[in-house]
């Protein structure tokens, strides 16, 4: 008998007002897997993670997580459980300096300490002092990662991570986000740089128009220029 994946979303439908925009999303995340949601613009990834976290509320489905029902719980519900996400515009506290920032984030018994974090990105230990506002994209980038493992994840979902930063600085946070899958803990991503995700990822689900278009393990997706074209429009 396979052992019940740490996170199963079953079916699930969401709305904007009259607009449904998920209609019928299943994907699993295993202990320790890595997977992305691609698709296109407006496809529904961020309202999948939204769902997920509980910022939204599915109007039919089920989420399950570590085998409970979190569908119906409130967000800050979903993140003492350990579902803990990194939104597109990062939010992180401008006016506290970086240690602040991830001081305030740490949870009673994280096994996650600021060192432990300051050895995954030595940036912010050299900026500990500066500001939030005064860090580059990238360094605000790694702030959020940071202060969402000082909150102890068992899933960390993050949404396009890397978007306008620099190549150099995107290279950095691959191997960032490699070193915290390899510390065990769970990563959903949505990220349009396709380089990006099929170096990270152990699988792929393609989003299309609120529902699963294709499911692939990285190998296949690698291998298949048919589905990239066709979903992706690249290839
Ligand atoms: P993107 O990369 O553009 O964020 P996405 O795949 O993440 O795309 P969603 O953000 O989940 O897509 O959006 C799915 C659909 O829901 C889109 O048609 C979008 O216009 C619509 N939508 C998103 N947020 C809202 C909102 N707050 N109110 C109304 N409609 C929304």
């Amino acid at each position: 008998v396979p052992v019940a994946p740490l996170l199963s979303v079953e079916d699930i439908h969401a709305h904007y007002g009259k607009s449904h925009v998920l209609q019928g999303i299943s994907l699993r995340v295993g202990d320790g897997e890595l997977v992305t949601l691609l698709g296109r613009n407006g496809a529904g990834k961020t309202t999948t993670l939204k769902s997920i976290a509980g910022v939204m509320q599915p109007t039919q489905g089920q989420v399950r997580f570590g085998g409970e029902a979190t569908h119906r719980l409130a967000t800050h519900q979903v993140a003492q459980r350990g579902i803990c996400l990194v939104p597109e515009h990062r939010g992180i506290f401008k006016l506290l300096t970086v240690e602040e920032n991830l001081m305030l984030a740490q949870r009673k018994k994280s096994p996650w300490q600021l060192q432990d974090v300051y050895r995954i990105f030595p940036r912010l230990k050299e900026r500990r002092g500066n500001g939030g506002g005064q860090l580059s994209g990238g360094e605000q980038q790694m702030l959020a990662i940071g202060r969402a493992l000082m909150n102890a994840p068992r899933l960390l979902m993050l949404d396009e991570p890397v978007e306008g930063l620099a190549p150099v600085i995107v290279e950095e946070i691959v191997a960032q986000l490699k070193t915290i899958k390899a510390a065990g803990v769970s990563i959903l991503l949505v990220e349009q740089n396709l380089e990006v995700c099929t170096q990270l990822a152990d699988r792929h689900y393609i989003i299309e128009q609120g529902v699963v278009a294709h499911e692939a393990t990285n190998a296949e997706f690698l291998a298949d220029d048919a589905v990239k074209d066709r979903y992706l429009g690249v290839g």
